[in-house]
Order: structure tokens, then sequence, then C-alpha cells
């Protein structure tokens, strides 16, 4: 008798941790699972999502850039290659590659891709250069330099614009960012091979031209608010500043910070 109980009780007692296993696995692995399934889902909502943008941007370059004027193979190559879309708040993702400026915020814009494409081709850039931009805005223009030269000095006078595109080009380690009243370029990592300046003042500023190396290329809007601002290249031989008409732009203006007004 009290051998079949023992018998009986071991077998209960298999029979027992037999039943919590399989009732912890009744609770666990479905979470386990779901967990699983989870993660591969919002992996594959990004990888959509990123194919979704990849495709606008071929999209982009093909209608917008290529097939109008602009031919220099490494501008096309990196703004099929940039995502534009991070450059901008959520909500403008869906319009990101859409052939128009876009808001980022404090009444100022990230330029048309035409324009971006433009000014960069303009510059002539070649890949051991240092270049000055002033108006750094969301960071996409200084991501699209960053990628095809050395070194990128971006320049920001808004606070909270400098933050933002701060953290976004901190992936560049070739970009070095301030936030600054631009118009007087940047002193200290002076003189550089190019300058681009993608708010527009009234006149070319006289710091910027000092700070363009001998035989350097500046890109820059020049006009009043409005409708009709001049897209220049500026090229710097000696003493001799050449002046080249690129086109008519719209582009916000140049503020400057209080108390300067040279
Ligand atoms: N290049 C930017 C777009 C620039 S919009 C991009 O790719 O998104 C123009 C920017 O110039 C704005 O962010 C504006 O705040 C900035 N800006 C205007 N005046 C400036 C100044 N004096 N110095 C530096 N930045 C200035």
């Amino acid at each position: 008798m009290e051998f079949i109980s023992i018998k009986l009780s071991k077998k209960f007692i298999l029979i027992a941790l037999i039943s919590v296993l399989f009732l912890t696995m009744g609770i666990f692995l479905p979470s386990i699972i779901s967990c699983k399934s989870e993660q591969v889902d919002a992996e594959k909502l990004k990888k959509s999502t990123e194919d979704k943008y990849e495709i606008r941007r071929i999209e982009m370059v093909e209608t917008q850039i290529a097939a109008r004027d602009i031919s220099d193979k490494n501008v096309i190559e990196t703004m099929l290659k940039v995502p534009r879309h991070l450059y901008v708040d959520e909500t403008q993702w869906d319009y990101a590659y859409e052939d128009r400026p876009l808001p980022i915020g404090m009444g100022q814009t990230i330029s048309q891709p035409y324009i971006v494409a433009l000014m960069t081709e303009s510059l002539e850039l070649k890949d051991d250069e240092k270049v000055l931009e002033i108006g750094t805005g969301s960071g996409y223009q200084a991501a699209v330099l960053a990628e095809i030269v050395k070194e990128v000095y971006t320049v920001e006078i808004i606070p909270s614009l400098y933050e933002k595109a701060k953290t976004r080009l901190s992936a560049y380690p070739n970009v070095k960012t301030s936030r600054h009243d631009g118009y007087y370029g940047w002193e200290e990592y002076a003189p550089f091979d190019k300058i681009i300046v993608t708010a527009a003042p009234d006149h070319i500023p006289q710091p910027l031209i000092s700070q363009l190396k001998d035989g350097g290329i500046m890109v820059i809007p020049v006009g009043p608010p409005g409708w009709s601002q001049i897209l220049y290249k500026v090229i710097k031989q000696g003493e001799d500043i050449k002046t080249i008409e690129i086109t008519g732009v719209i582009f916000v203006p140049l503020t400057r910070e209080e108390g300067n007004s040279s």
C-alpha cells in the first residue's frame, strides 16, 4: 500500500511538473512569439517606409534634377542618397520629394530640390575642399555638401533650428556647426575653397568675400525680400571679383543679429 502511494505521488509530481511546464509555455510562448512578430512588423514597416521614400527620391532626381539642366554626376548621386524627408518634421515627410520648398519652422524653408542641386553644381566641388554654408536651416544642404567634400562648416542664426540641424548632422563627422550671425562668415576656419549662402542679403557681405580663397567660388542669392532676387556665382581672382548671374530666385532674407547692420 505504501509502495503504491509512493508510486502514485511520484507520478503525481511528474504530471504536476509537466502541467506547470505546459501552463508556463502557454502563458509566455504566445507573448514571446508576439513580441518577435511585433519586432518583425516594425522592421517591415521601417523597410517599407524607406523603400517608399527611396522610390520618391529616384523620381525626384529623374524628373526634377536630371530632366532639367543638372549633369554633375556627384550631385545626382548624392541627391539619390541623402534621405531628404529626414531633414523635415514627420508631418512633412510625404511632401519632402515634391518640386517646391517646404516649411521647417520659425518662418524658414528648406529649398526646392532643384535649387539645392543647382547651387551645389554651381560650386564646382572637389572632394578635398573646405566649404562654408551660411543658413544651416534643416541641415539638408549641409548633408549634401558633406557627402561630396572633405570639410563643411555651416552657420545658423536661429537657436532652435541650429539645435535640430546639429543633431541631424552629427552623423557626419566632417561637418562643423555654429550658431551665430553668418554675415561675418566663420573667421576661425577661414579661408574657404567655396561658400554657399542659402538666405538672401541685399548685398554681398564683404567678410564672405574676404574669407574666400583666391580662385574660390561663392554662390549667393542677393536682393530684397520677395520676388526680385538673383542667384549669383561669385569668383574671386586676386583683387578681381567676377559676378555671374545664374537665375532669378526666391529665398528667405538673411537676417541680422540685433545691433549688427553693416
Ligand atoms: N540651407 C537650408 C535652407 C536654408 S533657409 C536647408 O538646407 O534647409 C535659410 C536659413 O538661413 C534659415 O534657417 C535662416 O534662419 C538662416 N539665416 C538667416 N539669416 C542668417 C544669418 N545672418 N546667419 C546665419 N543663418 C541665417
